[in-house]
């Protein structure tokens, strides 16, 4: 694969920036790594072809300084940059940045990133590509009377959203008219805070529905292929904790239906790269609710079913390779879970930054961990709190679960407390087991216990 890229600076930290990283060695690609002061020690540097300092630890000085990170471009020599998830990822100034450079942005155009960023733009837009939306109001909300006058005819309870949101922020539940006017003020203070953009809409809160999502690749030559669906219903505070792929509520025939809506969709917007559709699953209806135009933290459950490596993918893509097959020749063997575990209290989920003394990961068949801890390892207080990424494949959903629970088992992370414990509950749970629940079961599960 030499000749793709001279060398691709990788513009992340932890575990996503080994797993770039891993994907550029096979492909025979020199990296760079680059790194906070606090992260010298980190796994990514370690192992890195070279590294770069990029500034303090606080992230939007290192991790989010997009001069620094286009200068370590600049003097390593690298053609292009992998911005993984998170910090950059979604940030449209910074790929025109990158691309002004004469570097190549590896994800989707600026243009989709910023359409996309805006979920009020890419609503509208799916809606106009026929793909099926949360009922709620048509765009942006001018003014409180005209949120009750939505409310009124969508029907309580519902959601004000924020337009710019992400991280399952800015976002409030009206369950009856009286709830409205406090929901709006608060969305809105939380959009302005957060995001520095108040602009807010509605939908109608859906009281059981699964989170399904639908990951997508495209190529500069207008091909367009789904990898399937990840079910991400297990949510706290509308965080992701565990994902499957497949889903245990759809079948192989509306999986192929929402997939061809959907790939015929982004065909005709342009997409490139790797793309996911979040949608909301209740009563045997799809109905989208915004589109990641990144890698996801999840992709690997998609990787396990279907035996493609999509950071290698994203990588050929981007640098105008052809995807040279189609949606037939995509099969989907078994079944994956991933689970998330944080350096968080499994109670109080309270972040447990600090040294990790030892550190075994478990092993066998079907077996993944995507992580950047080491014994020895000291976990720094100022990024995310997520340690590692548990990914079980199975030929069936039970296996995989029994996989799972001794994978669980076999995992010691000592020195700090994780949130471990808390997967190895979900996992007994029979709910769990029948894959009977919705985005509402896990908090209802935590606050049980
Ligand atoms: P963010 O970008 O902040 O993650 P999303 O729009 O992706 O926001 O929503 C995050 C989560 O919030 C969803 O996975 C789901 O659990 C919940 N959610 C979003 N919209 C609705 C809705 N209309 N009804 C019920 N739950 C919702």
């Amino acid at each position: 694969m030499a000749g793709l890229f001279q060398k691709i600076l990788i513009a992340n930290r932890g575990e996503i920036a080994l797993r770039v990283q891993r994907a550029c060695r096979e492909m025979g690609i020199p990296s760079v790594a680059v790194h906070s002061t606090a992260d010298a020690q980190a796994m990514h540097v370690r192992l890195a072809d070279e590294s770069v300092c990029i500034g303090p630890p606080a992230a939007r000085d290192s991790y989010l300084n997009v001069a620094a990170i286009l200068s370590a471009a600049t003097i390593t020599g690298a053609d292009a940059i992998h911005p993984g998830y998170g910090f950059l990822s979604e940030n449209a100034e910074f790929a025109d940045m990158v691309e002004a450079h004469g570097l190549t942005f590896i994800g989707p155009s600026p243009a989709h990133i910023r359409m996309m960023g805006d979920k009020i733009a890419a609503k509208t837009a799916m809606a106009s590509l026929g793909v099926p939306l949360v009922p709620g109001s048509d765009g942006e909300l001018t003014s409180l009377e005209e949120a009750r006058t939505v409310a009124a005819r969508v029907g309580y309870p519902v959601l004000i959203k924020a337009a710019a949101g992400g991280g399952g922020r800015g976002m409030k539940v009206a369950f009856a008219a009286e709830e409205l006017d406090e929901a709006w003020s608060v969305a809105r203070a939380e959009a302005r805070a957060a995001f520095g953009n108040d602009a807010v809409y509605l939908e109608k809160y859906l009281d059981r529905p699964r989170h399904i999502e639908l990951q997508v690749m495209a190529d500069a030559h207008g091909h367009v292929v789904h990898f399937g669906e990840r079910d991400c219903s297990l949510q706290r505070r509308h965080q992701k904790l565990l994902e499957e792929a497949g889903s245990p509520a759809i079948t192989r025939a509306q999986r192929d239906a929402l997939g061809a809506t959907v790939t015929a969709a982004l065909a005709r917007l342009g997409y490139r790269n790797a793309g996911t559709l979040e949608f909301l699953y209740q009563d045997g209806q799809f109905a989208f609710i915004e589109m990641n135009t990144r890698l996801q933290v999840e992709h690997p459950v998609t990787e396990m079913v279907c035996g493609v490596d999509l950071v290698r993918e994203q990588i050929r893509i981007a640098a105008g390779q052809a995807l040279g097959y189609g949606q037939p020749d995509i099969r989907f063997n078994g079944h994956a879970i991933e689970c998330r575990i944080t350096a968080e209290d499994p109670e109080t989920f309270m972040p447990t930054p600090g040294m990790v003394s030892a550190f075994h990961a478990p092993g066998g068949l079907g077996v993944r961990v995507d992580s950047a801890l080491y014994s020895g390892y000291k976990v720094p207080p100022y990024y995310d709190s997520m340690i590692a990424k548990l990914i079980v494949h199975a030929p069936t959903r039970a296996e995989a679960i029994a996989r799972m629970r001794r994978s669980l088992a076999e995992f010691a992370v000592v020195g700090i407390k994780t949130t471990l414990p808390l997967h190895q509950r979900i996992l007994e749970a029979p709910e769990f087991e029948a894959g009977d629940y919705t985005i509402h079961w896990l908090e209802r599960f935590v606050g049980a216990h």
